[in-house]
Formats: C-alpha cells, structure tokens, sequence
C-alpha cells in the first residue's frame, strides 16, 4: 500500500498529533456543531462501487478558514467473511485511521466524532475530501483484510446531514439496545481493547457485556465479533479467571491483561468501581463519573454537556484529571450505556450502604437524564437533579434533601466518623492528617500564602513538587 500520491505523509507515527485552534485550517463536527457522526456499514458487493468517494455539501477548498462545518462519514463495506457484529469495530477504525494522515486530528467517535485539519496539511495539498476518502478505503482493506470493497460518502451540508445522521442515531440505539439484553454473569469470555494505547499507554479496556467500552462504541458483542475475525489485533479475548470479589468486579483474569497491557503499571481493576482500583479512561470516554464530597455522591457529566457541572468544572477540566491511562478514583471515564447497566458502580453504592451504584447519582445534565432515564429505577429517577433543578453546590444539598435522594441517609454516618475520627486524632495527639486541614504555605501566590483544603480524599503520590513561578519581564 503506498500513499505516494498524497500530498501528505500517512502512517501510524502521526497518530497522537494536536492540532491546536490557530494550527487548524477547519474543524469538522466536534461540541459546537450540533449534528455530526460516523459510522460503518456492511453490505453487499453489488452495492459497493468499490474505492468511490462521495462528497454531498462543500468541499475543503469551499470552506472558510478558521470555521467549523458538520461532518458525517458513512464506509460502505463488502467481504464474504463480513457480518454486521463487525460494524462497531470497524467504524472506530476511522479514528485510528484519519489520524495516521499527517495534519489531520481526529477525537472521539459515532455522534461526538470531531476532527481538525491543519493548515500546513492544507497548503500542502490535502484540499479535498477524495483524497481523505481514498485513504480511508486503502487502509481499511489493507489494515482489515478482509474487507474486499470499500466505498466512502462524506457528509458537510447542515441540511444535507439530517437524515443521515437520523439514521445514524437509529444504528446506533439498536446496538445499545441488544447490549442491554446480556450481563456479565451470563458469558465465560470478557474482551479487552487496546486501540487508545497511542494516546494513553497505559490503558486497556475491558469489555464486558455489562460494562460496554467507555469510548461508547464497542459492547460485548461487536468485540467478540472482532476477536474472533483477527484473534491478534487491537481486541482480544479475555478469559475472567478467578472472581476475587463480586460486588467489585475483580477478577483474575482482567488483572493480569491490564498488568501486562499497561506494562505493569497498574495491577488491579474493580471493574463495577470509581472509588477502588478504577478502570483506567484513555481520552475517549462518552462520560465521566465523579465524585462530589460535599454530599457524598457521584455526579455524571458528559461529553456533549458545555456549561459548568454541578462541582463548578466543565467537561473539559474534568477530562484532563480522568484520562491518559490513569486510575483517578473519584473520576472516572464511562460510556452512556453503562450508566443503564444494573452493574453500574455498583460496589461504591453497596460500600455506601445504598442499593446499587446508580443510587450515589445525584446530578447529571438533562440531555443524559432524558436518554438514560426510562432504564433507572423508578423510585430514584426524580431524585436526579439536572442543570435545570440545580446549578451549584450550595443548593445541592439541600434539593437532594427535599427530595429525599438516598444518599442523605449516609450523611450523618459520615458525619459521626469524621467527628470520631478528629476526636482520635486530638487525644492520640497524633499528626492531623492532610486530607482535613486547611494548609498555608507562606510565600507563594503572594504575601498570604495559600490555602489548600483537602476534604475525604486519597492521595498517592512519589513527590509533591511546588515550585515558585517568577513572573515575566517584559522586554524593553
Ligand atoms: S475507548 Fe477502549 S474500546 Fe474504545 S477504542 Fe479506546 S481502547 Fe478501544
């Protein structure tokens, strides 16, 4: 395969490319436009043309510099071999593969795909979606071998799109759907997922039935489809092994891939937890769990979701803390159809006393709350406050008090701990711990100093390193 003809050089040394706001010549789909997506398709040979690439709304060269455009690409796919449990795992191939193209950043999957084009790849040449399109097709036959024909439609015109991505949406909801229907103790295989390890090399997904991918795109059923087809590739099997502990997920068998896939960084994953040994996020996570302290419950915030959460911080901020690899109890990465699984959290609602995971769930943007709300219990449904109800941490507690949500109940536990707890300290006149002090360090940030509160946490660090930042000068 070669892609001399390109304007631009190809290949898997790109991927992990930034391409920032004043690098970018356009940014296709992404949070600020509303109807995006990508998505594979198999068919039938006879209706693939095969290597075409269409084009329905402006090409590259039509396009503003500095301006976003909705994006939607549909690959059409043909193969003896192929069946449609395969589509998923192709269609997050399209992440992988427009970002072996150098100048082209691509983010996220399905309905939050989000790309960039820079304007070096530009000036250099790479001006039209046919170009894209061809190496879409020559990667994936030659990177899936047994993808026969291959065609590509691109789709930028906001009209245009609609019903494409309708259809999209419909796709998409009818593999979440036939998740639904399975759960972890029903299957003797779980999978695992190494397609992110050029962004975060350290993480490694399991995919369970309950535990769907948290990129969102790969359940259990499309990762068994893909492990059996190419046994060696990104998705592979993994046999649970022992259960070491049930209500958290652990297991043998899920401990010793992610040892040996994260080169031995970490060693332990409670599949069902955000508190204890939490599965590693990479980048690409629909959602983010997280943990509010102040009412001793969880929050969930997604991807599309771009105000503030209820802890004060958007999205964005709180992505930055959860992924590249690492295990971030209190954040963690999570797909939208887990938050539906009857395992979700699961240990941290039992460890709290409440009936499930899905009972530490106080806030969550409306738009989740609408997707995800006919499949949570009834008697907690209400309880769930949205940015329409609450838009603060002062007023969260007490909606969730009027409202009777059942983490109130854990309230004065916690309370009565913490007040025992300080009482220890005080009579052992032992050294107070961190996590409840406020601290000041003299002379930085200025004459005070500044006050670090740590309230409920856990802290695993080599080195705490504070350093003073001299400011600037000017030049004359
Ligand atoms: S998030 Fe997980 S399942 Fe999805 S592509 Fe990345 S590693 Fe694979």
């Amino acid at each position: 395969m070669s892609f001399s003809d390109m304007p631009v050089d190809v290949g898997p040394v790109y991927e992990g490319e930034r391409i920032r706001g004043n690098q970018m010549y356009v940014e296709l789909g992404g949070p600020k436009i509303k109807k995006h997506f990508e998505l594979v398709r198999v068919k039938s040979a006879k209706e693939i043309k095969d290597g075409d690439v269409r084009l329905i709304g402006p090409d590259l060269t039509d396009m503003e510099e500095g301006e976003r455009y909705p994006i939607g690409i549909l690959v059409e796919v043909a193969g003896p071999e192929l069946e449609e449990d395969l589509e998923a795992v192709f269609e997050r191939r399209v992440h992988e593969f427009c970002n072996f193209v150098n100048g082209i950043m691509h983010l996220n999957q399905r309905y939050t795909n989000w790309m960039r084009i820079s304007k070096s790849a530009f000036a250099k040449g790479l001006n039209n979606f046919e170009m894209l399109g061809t190496i879409l097709i020559r990667l994936y036959k030659a990177e899936l071998s047994i993808i026969k024909q291959a065609q590509v439609t691109f789709y930028t015109d906001a009209k245009e799109i609609e019903k494409p991505y309708e259809m999209a949406m419909q796709i998409y909801e009818k593999r979440d759907e036939r998740a639904r229907t399975i759960h972890d103790e029903d299957v003797d295989m779980f999978y695992g997922c190494v397609l992110c390890q050029s962004f975060a090399p350290t993480h490694a997904c399991c995919i369970t039935p309950d535990r769907t991918s948290l990129c969102g795109s790969i359940n259990w059923f499309d990762a068994r489809a893909a492990a059996k087809v190419d046994p060696k590739g990104p998705l592979f099997e993994v046999p649970p092994g022992e259960c070491l502990n049930e209500e958290a997920g652990e297991f043998t068998g899920v401990n010793q891939m992610i040892k040996k896939r994260s080169l031995g960084e970490i060693e332990r994953i409670y599949l069902y937890s955000g508190m204890e040994f939490p599965h590693t996020s990479c980048g690409c996570f629909e959602a983010i769990d997280f943990y509010i302290p102040e009412v001793n419950g969880h929050g969930i915030v997604d991807r599309n979701f771009d105000g503030v959460a209820i802890n004060g911080l958007p999205f964005s901020a709180m992505a930055n803390q959860t992924g590249g690899g690492k295990q971030m109890p209190g954040f963690n990465g999570v797909s939208i159809q887990y938050i539906v699984s009857p395992k979700y959290q699961s240990y941290d609602g039992l460890q709290m006393g409440l009936d499930g995971g899905i009972y530490t769930i106080v806030w969550m943007p409306k738009a989740v709350k609408d997707r995800v709300g006919e499949f949570l219990p009834e008697d907690l449904v209400n309880k769930i406050a949205t940015e329409e109800e609450v838009q603060d941490l002062n007023k969260l507690k007490d909606w969730l008090k009027e409202n009777n949500h059942p983490v109130v109940e854990t309230w004065a536990e916690l309370e009565a701990m913490e007040e025992e707890e300080e009482e220890e300290w005080e009579e052992a006149g032992a050294m107070v711990p961190m996590g409840t002090v406020g601290m000041t360090i003299p002379g930085i940030g200025g004459a005070g100093g500044f006050k670090v509160i740590l309230k409920n946490c856990k802290i695993h660090a080599e080195s705490i390193i504070i350093k003073k930042i001299e400011p600037k000068r000017r030049k004359k």
